[in-house]
């Protein structure tokens, strides 16, 4: 077990280390005790394809929230196809209608952080009490919560290793990468759509906007709670 000694110790040496060198120390010293949490946005694209490039077996797994882009189900069923592989589907066992009857209709639409915590964060939770480390493709200059992400971290809240093999990377280096191995992404983001979650939060950005400023349109609120 990795204490937090060791953890700063490992950060700082793979500060400026290729990507798929930290995806492969990753998934060769925690084997199936890390998992992969895939939102197929670009970012994340990138790193499915260092993790099937350094161990396919790892666990990727995706959040349903039963609210995704019809888009974004159809890039799942692509990418299972190109890399053969089966993400895993992880979700809450709360229906909407469930939701909504407890909490009203559209819950998104007055308290996101709620919806968020039903949807995303309490299915993640029970999730990642199975594993020790989990991976996530988060950047640092996308919200100002993660300018202090480490490439190897201790996640305070969720009570495990944290890996962020792409943190130091900008959205042009996650483009370039994609462009270069050719994957497939989700055609919404060539609609205006830079930043993809659920279908009732995510709206298109004009140019030179901020990136998230799509998501939550009209709430302060720019993350879902999983990387706080
Ligand atoms: S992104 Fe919106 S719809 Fe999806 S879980 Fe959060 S508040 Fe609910």
């Amino acid at each position: 077990m990795l204490v937090v000694e060791d953890i700063s110790e490992i950060a700082g040496r793979f500060e400026n280390s290729p990507p798929q060198e930290i995806v492969s120390w990753a998934v060769g010293t925690f084997n199936k005790d890390i998992a992969f949490a895939c939102s197929f946005g670009l970012e994340d694209l990138c790193i499915v394809d260092m993790i099937v490039k350094a161990g396919p077996e790892t666990n990727i797994f995706y959040l349903d929230t039963s609210l995704l882009f019809k888009e974004t189900h159809e890039l799942i069923a692509k990418l299972e196809d190109r890399y053969g592989i089966k993400f895993e589907c992880v979700k809450t066992e709360c229906t909407l209608e469930q939701q909504a009857n407890q909490h009203g209709d559209d819950l998104w639409t007055v308290n996101p952080d709620l919806c968020c915590n039903i949807r995303k964060v309490a299915p993640l939770k029970k999730k990642l009490s199975t594993l020790k480390a989990w991976m996530t493709g988060i950047r640092r200059d996308q919200t100002p919560e993660r300018a202090s992400a480490k490439t190897v971290e201790q996640d305070k809240k969720f009570g495990l290793v944290k890996i962020n093999p792409i943190v130091k990377w900008t959205s042009g280096d996650t483009k370039d990468y994609i462009m270069k191995h050719g994957i497939p992404y989700n055609p919404l983001h060539d609609q205006g759509y830079p930043s993809i979650g659920c279908q009732p939060c995510t709206f298109p950005v004009k140019p030179g906007e901020d990136p998230r400023s799509g998501r939550w349109k009209g709430f302060a609120k720019k993350e879902c709670g999983l990387h706080k």
